[in-house]
């Protein structure tokens, strides 16, 4: 330390002494307490690379997993139905563990508000009751510029359909169509999927259809990571305020996204796995079916799975 700098402390901590405000010294004349404070503390907290403070999340080794106010995810579960995969919860996912990466992630402990003073005679503001509505998902989202597909959409696809809806479909990001016209699936995919949804008896308009990223890719591209961590938030609270009874993935970015599953479809389409207290199946993206035709067989088998599904109360 430079040497005026010490003197100058030094005179303050022997005036703070004089003045009987011992607490200021941790080790003697010279040193002041917080140069001591760190040197003392037993374990301290790392720093990340903005120097934030940051904490270790529970190892346990959990693929990427939506998870409630940070707990780590629940256990998997057996559904009753056919063979169940992992429960998970939603609301803010953490970040994709890297390939290769130990099992313990480090986190950026979240900035903390100060906390607001309240005086002895006022009451702290009623906390919102109840859960959130798709109203106020969507107003909170705004005019979003959170990401940079911000920069090439035309208008955000927030989602459409039924707010009370049993069924929920979950694809990957607006095309160009979508983008156009502000709604979800009005392309050829869109149509292909009407057909499936018409064929199990169901109208467009009873279902909710979403996407994992609300605005349209440049050259309809698979959002990237950092688009979907940015996003799916946003998802989780919708499919939050709706709690519906089945949610059905189209396609692999709406699987991995929901359920953290980096399998390949064809492997695990048609299978009921546990999300928060709805129940989540993956299927082919009507997309893929247009371009490969033959596999409009697994679609079929999958929305006649649905249609079993949603026939059990
Ligand atoms: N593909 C998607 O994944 N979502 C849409 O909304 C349209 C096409």
């Amino acid at each position: 330390m430079d040497e005026r700098l010490r003197q100058e402390l030094v005179n303050w901590l022997e005036f703070y002494r004089e003045l009987g405000i011992e607490e200021f010294y941790l080790g003697g004349t010279g040193t002041p307490a917080c140069a001591e404070g760190t040197r003392r503390s037993a374990t301290p907290l790392p720093a990340s690379r903005d120097g934030r403070l940051v904490e270790s999340a529970p190892s346990g080794g959990a693929p990427h997993r939506p998870v409630q106010g940070g707990a780590p995810p629940a256990p998997a579960t057996k559904s009753a139905l056919t063979e169940t995969k992992p429960v998970v919860s939603p609301t803010v996912p953490l970040p994709l563990p890297r390939a290769g990466a130990s099992q313990t992630t480090v986190v950026a402990a979240p900035i903390r508000p100060p906390a607001p003073s309240l005086s002895l005679f006022e009451t702290p503001p009623p906390k919102p009751s109840g859960p959130e509505t798709l109203e106020q998902v969507r107003a909170d989202l705004g005019d979003c510029h959170r990401c940079k597909l911000a920069g090439g959409r035309h208008t955000i696809v927030f989602g459409e359909g039924n707010p009370h809806a049993e069924l929920v479909f979950v694809g990957e990001g607006p095309g160009a169509d979508e983008d156009e016209q502000g709604r979800p699936f009005v392309g050829r995919a869109g149509q292909l999927l009407n057909r499936m949804i018409q064929m199990i008896d169901m109208k467009r308009e009873e279902v909710y259809i979403c996407n994992v990223v609300k605005c349209r890719p440049p050259g309809n591209r698979t959002p990237e990571k950092d688009e979907i961590e940015t996003c799916s938030p946003f998802l989780f609270r919708q499919l939050e305020a709706m709690k519906p009874r089945l949610i059905c993935c189209l396609g692999a970015p709406a699987v991995r996204t929901v359920l953290g599953i980096k399998e390949g479809i064809t492997k695990i389409h048609g299978q009921f796995y546990d999300f928060a207290t709805s129940k989540a199946l993956a299927t082919v993206h009507p997309a893929y079916v247009l371009r490969s035709p033959r596999e409009e067989k697994i679609l079929r088998e999958d929305f006649e799975k649905i249609r079993e599904f949603l026939k059990g109360k």
